[in-house]
C-alpha cells in the first residue's frame, strides 16, 4: 500500500513526502506537482500513524481542499479523510472562533460580514461622521483597513501611529482612523466579523490565551500550507504560533505565482522562513507535468523579465505541443466572438468537453462581451466570482433573514430586512432607530425591543409594526436550536413574507427571483443530507448552513455535473489547470493594469499574473487582444501588451495583422518603458493560411456576401454541407448550415471560414 502512494512520485516529490518532520519548504514552479505533494504527504502521514485530527492543511480555496480530501479518501479511506483540519485560513479559523469566541467577548454566533456587507457599513459611517464620500471613498477606506487588519494594527495602534497619521493626513484623509475606529465598534456591537477580522482575532486569541494556544499546538503536530507564496502577515503569525511547539511545518509555494500583494501578500514570508525555522530543509521541483513543453518555455521566457525572482529551471518532458496563437481583434465583441468561435471548434475536433475550457480576464468587467459571444453560439458557461449566486438580492435578502434570527444584533441584516417585504416601517423610523442606537451605544434590535425606554419618539402605529416585526424574529429563534435546517429555513421564508412577495410577483425577473430562492432552499436540503451523509449522528442546523455559505470563494461555486467552459479572473485561476485556456484583453493599461506600469514592483506583480494565467494551460494557450473596446462607458483605443512582446517568438503565431507600432515611451517616475511590438515574423507568416491560387486547401474562404440560402459549402471541421438559413445583421449574420456527417449548425459568418463549393 505504502509503495502504491510513492511510485505516483518523482525522487524530489518522495522525498518532500517522506520527510515528514522538521520544517520543509518546497519551492517551485507552476504545474510541478506542490499540490500533489500536500496530498500525498497528508495520505502518507496517516499511514504512518499520524491521526488525520492532528494534521491541519490551509489550502487556497475549499474546493482544492474538498479535492484533496477526496483523493486523500481512496488512498487512506473515507473516515480518516473527514477527520483532517483542512480548508482555507478562513474557513478553518472561523470554526475555531466559533469555539473560542467568548474568550474574545464575541457570541459564538457571531456573523460574518461579506465585502458588501463591510462596505454598506462604511458608507453609514462616512455619512455619520459627515465626511465627503467622494474623498473617502469607500473602496479606499475599505482596502485601507484591510491593510491595517491584516498587519495586526488595531484601531488604537492606527492612531496612536505617528507615521500612518501623516500618510493620512498627506493623503488627504485623516479622518481614516476615526473611520476604522467606528468600524471597529460597530461590528463589535453587531456581533460580527468580516474576513480580515477572522485572521486577525485568531492572532488575538493565540497571543493572549497561552493555553488556547497550547491545545492548537498540541492539535495540529502536522501543518501544511499551500500557495505559501501569496499569505499576508496575519496567516504567517498564526501558522508560525501554531507551529512553534512541534515544529512539523511544510509550506508549498512559488515565488513567481505571488498575486495577492494588493492584498496583503507578502513575499517575505517566504524568506523569512528560514530564519523561522534554522533547521528547514528546502526542496525544488523543475519537472513541470501539466502543460506542453511550448507553454512551459513560453511562460519562463515571460518571467526571466522579472528581477526579483528565485531562480529555477522549469522544464517538461510533455510534447512540444502548438505554438501560442494569437488573435489581433477591432473590438470587445469580436474578440469575444473569436474565443466562442475557437472554443465550438476545438471542442468539435478534439470531442472534449466544455469542462475543459477557460477564459482568464485581468477584469470581471471583460465578462460581458464574452458572455454575449458564447450565449450567441449557445456554448454554456460559468462565471466565477462577480455577480455570485449568492450576492444576489433576493438571496442576500433570505440570508438576512436566518443572520438575524441567529444573531439578532447583526447591524447589517436588521437593516436589510426591517422594511422588506414592505411593512411600513420608513427611512424616518430606521434613522429614530440608528441615532438611538447610537448614543446609547446599544444594538438596533435592542432599541427595537423597546423604543419607548429609549426615548425614540416613534407613534404607537409604528411601533406596533416594529413590535410585530421583533416577535416574529424572537419566535423563530426559539426554533432555530431546535429545527433541521432545511425545515428551519423553509419556515423563516415562509413566516416572513419574503417568499409570498416574490411569488406575488409574476414578471419574468420576479419569477426568476422566487426560483433562486427555492434554488436556496434545496441547497439547503442537500447540504444537510451531505453532513448526515458523512456522519449519520449529525443534525445539521441552519447556523451550520450559514457558516458554511459566509466562506465560500469564487472556485467553490461550481456544479461539477454540468458541462460548461469556465470564465474567471486570473486572480481566480490560481492553482487550477484546464487542458485549454483563453486569455483575452491583452492590452496596455489592461493587462498591465493602467495603475502598475509606474512602478517596477507591481509591474513584476502583473508580469507573475500573466505567468500564472500561461501556466493554467495544459495543451493549448491562445492569447487576444483588441484594438478598441468599452471601458467606463466609453470607446478606448488600445495598444498590444507588452508581455505579448516578451513572449519568445519561438513558441508564439503572430496574428497577420499585427503591424510595427512607434515605439512609444512612458516616462514614469524615473523609470522608462520602453514599448515596441515585433512585426509579423517572416517564419511565421507563412503557416497563415494566404490566398493563392490552384491549390485547392489554400484557396481564399468565401467572403460574407457569398453565403446564400441553398449554396453548398466547405468548413474546416464539420466537411461539406449545405446553407439553410442566415439570419442577424451585419457584422453578426449566421448561417444555419446542415451538415451531413455532424448534423445542422450555426455559424458566425465572420469566423466559420467557409468555401463555396
Ligand atoms: P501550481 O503552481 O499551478 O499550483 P502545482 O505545482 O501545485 O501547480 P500540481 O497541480 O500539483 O502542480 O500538479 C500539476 C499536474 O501535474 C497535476 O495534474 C498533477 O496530477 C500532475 N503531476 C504532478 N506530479 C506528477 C507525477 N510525478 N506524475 C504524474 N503526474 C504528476
Ligand atoms: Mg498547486
Amino acid at each position: 500500500m505504502q509503495s502504491d502512494i510513492l511510485t505516483g512520485l518523482n525522487p524530489a516529490q518522495r522525498q518532500a513526502v517522506e520527510q515528514t518532520n522538521g520544517a520543509l519548504m518546497v519551492i517551485a514552479g507552476a504545474g510541478s506537482g506542490k499540490t500533489r505533494v500536500l496530498t500525498y504527504r497528508i495520505a502518507y502521514l496517516i499511514q504512518q500513524g499520524i491521526d488525520p485530527f492532528n494534521i491541519l492543511a490551509l489550502t487556497f480555496t475549499n474546493k482544492a481542499a474538498k479535492e484533496m480530501k477526496e483523493r486523500i479518501a481512496l488512498i487512506v479511506g473515507q473516515e480518516n479523510a473527514r477527520n483532517i483540519w483542512m480548508g482555507t485560513f478562513h474557513s478553518v479559523f472561523a470554526k475555531i472562533l466559533r469555539f473560542e469566541a467568548e474568550k474574545i467577548n464575541y457570541p459564538s454566533n457571531f456573523t460574518i460580514y461579506d465585502s458588501a456587507d463591510s462596505k454598506s457599513l462604511l458608507n453609514t459611517i462616512i455619512k455619520e461622521l459627515q465626511l465627503d464620500d467622494k474623498v473617502y471613498k469607500v473602496s479606499i477606506v475599505q482596502s485601507r483597513i484591510s491593510g491595517a487588519k491584516n498587519n495586526l494594527i488595531s484601531p488604537k495602534q492606527y492612531l496612536e501611529n505617528v507615521d500612518i497619521q501623516a500618510d493620512d493626513r498627506a493623503a488627504g484623509r485623516p479622518k481614516l482612523g476615526a473611520i476604522y475606529q467606528e468600524y471597529w465598534q460597530r461590528c463589535f456591537k453587531a456581533g460580527a466579523m468580516d474576513f480580515d477580522d477572522l485572521l486577525f482575532k485568531t492572532n488575538i486569541l493565540l497571543r493572549d490565551f497561552p493555553e488556547t494556544l497550547l491545545k492548537y499546538q498540541d492539535r495540529f503536530r502536522y501543518i501544511l500550507v499551500d500557495e505559501y507564496q501569496d499569505t499576508n502577515h496575519a496567516q504567517y503569525l498564526i501558522v508560525k504560533k501554531l507551529a512553534a511547539r512541534f515544529q512539523n511545518l511544510c509550506v508549498v509555494g512559488d515565488d513567481a505565482q505571488s498575486i495577492y500583494a494588493f492584498r496583503g501578500a507578502n513575499i517575505q514570508n517566504i524568506l523569512n522562513f528560514r530564519k523561522d525555522y534554522p533547521d528547514y530543509s528546502l526542496i525544488k521541483l523543475e519537472q513541470n507535468y501539466r502543460s506542453t513543453q511550448t507553454i512551459v518555455n513560453a511562460a519562463n521566457s515571460v518571467i526571466s523579465n522579472n528581477r526579483d525572482q528565485i531562480k529555477k529551471e522549469v522544464w517538461t518532458e510533455n510534447d512540444q505541443g502548438d505554438r501560442i496563437k494569437i488573435f489581433k481583434a477591432n473590438s470587445d465583441n469580436e474578440e469575444g466572438m473569436f474565443v466562442a468561435q475557437s472554443i465550438f471548434e476545438l471542442q468539435h475536433q478534439h470531442h472534449s468537453t466544455f469542462n475543459d475550457f477557460a477564459i482568464l480576464y485581468r477584469t470581471n468587467a471583460q465578462s460581458r462581451a464574452l458572455e454575449e459571444a458564447l450565449r450567441k453560439i449557445n456554448i454554456p458557461y460559468k462565471i466565477y466570482g462577480g455577480l455570485s449566486f449568492y450576492q444576489r438580492k433576493e438571496i442576500k435578502d433570505l440570508l438576512a433573514y436566518f443572520r438575524l434570527t441567529s444573531n439578532p444584533n447583526d447591524e447589517e441584516a436588521f437593516k436589510r430586512i426591517i422594511n422588506y417585504p414592505a411593512r411600513g416601517i420608513g427611512k424616518t423610523t430606521m434613522d429614530k432607530l440608528t441615532l438611538a442606537a447610537n448614543e446609547n451605544d446599544t444594538s438596533l434590535w435592542e432599541v427595537a425591543n423597546s423604543p419607548g425606554q429609549y426615548n425614540c419618539n416613534i407613534n404607537a402605529g409604528t411601533r406596533a409594526k416594529i413590535e410585530s416585526f421583533t416577535t416574529m424574529i424572537k419566535s423563530l429563534r426559539s426554533e432555530l436550536h431546535k429545527e433541521d435546517a432545511y425545515l428551519m429555513a423553509e419556515k423563516i421564508a415562509k413566516s416572513s413574507g419574503l417568499l409570498k412577495e416574490l411569488y406575488n410577483d409574476k414578471t419574468p425577473e420576479g419569477v426568476a427571483r422566487y426560483e433562486n430562492v427555492q434554488e436556496l432552499l434545496n441547497g439547503i436540503k442537500e447540504f444537510a443530507e451531505t453532513q448526515k451523509e458523512q456522519d449519520a449522528e449529525a443534525a445539521p442546523k441552519l447556523e451550520d448552513f450559514l457558516l458554511d455559505v459566509a466562506l465560500l470563494t469564487d472556485a467553490d461555486q461550481d456544479n461539477e455535473d454540468e458541462e460548461r467552459v469556465s470564465l474567471m479572473t486570473i486572480h481566480a485561476s490560481k492553482g487550477l489547470e484546464f487542458p485549454y485556456i483563453f486569455i483575452v484583453g491583452m492590452e496596455e493599461n489592461l493587462f498591465p493594469s493602467q495603475m502598475s506600469v509606474n512602478s517596477r514592483s507591481d509591474l513584476e506583480e502583473e508580469r507573475r499574473l500573466f505567468y500564472v494565467a500561461i501556466t493554467r494551460a495544459k495543451q493549448k494557450a491562445t492569447l487576444s487582444y483588441a484594438t478598441s473596446r468599452f471601458r467606463w462607458g466609453n470607446l478606448i483605443y488600445s495598444e498590444p501588451s507588452r508581455f505579448l512582446d516578451e513572449l519568445d517568438d519561438k513558441y508564439v503565431d503572430w496574428p497577420v495583422q499585427m503591424q510595427r507600432t512607434q515605439v512609444t515611451e512612458k516616462r514614469t517616475g524615473g523609470a522608462i518603458f520602453t514599448k515596441k511590438i515585433n512585426p509579423p515574423k517572416p517564419k511565421n507568416l507563412k503557416k497563415i493560411p494566404r490566398p493563392s491560387a490552384g491549390n485547392p486547401d489554400q484557396r481564399d474562404y468565401a467572403n460574407v456576401e457569398d453565403i446564400r440560402i441553398g449554396i453548398q459549402v466547405e468548413h474546416g471541421t464539420f466537411g461539406k454541407g449545405k446553407v439553410v438559413a442566415i439570419d442577424g445583421v451585419e457584422p453578426n449574420l449566421k448561417a444555419t448550415v446542415y451538415f451531413p456527417a455532424v448534423g445542422q449548425k450555426q455559424l458566425l459568418l465572420r469566423f466559420a471560414k467557409l468555401r463555396v463549393i
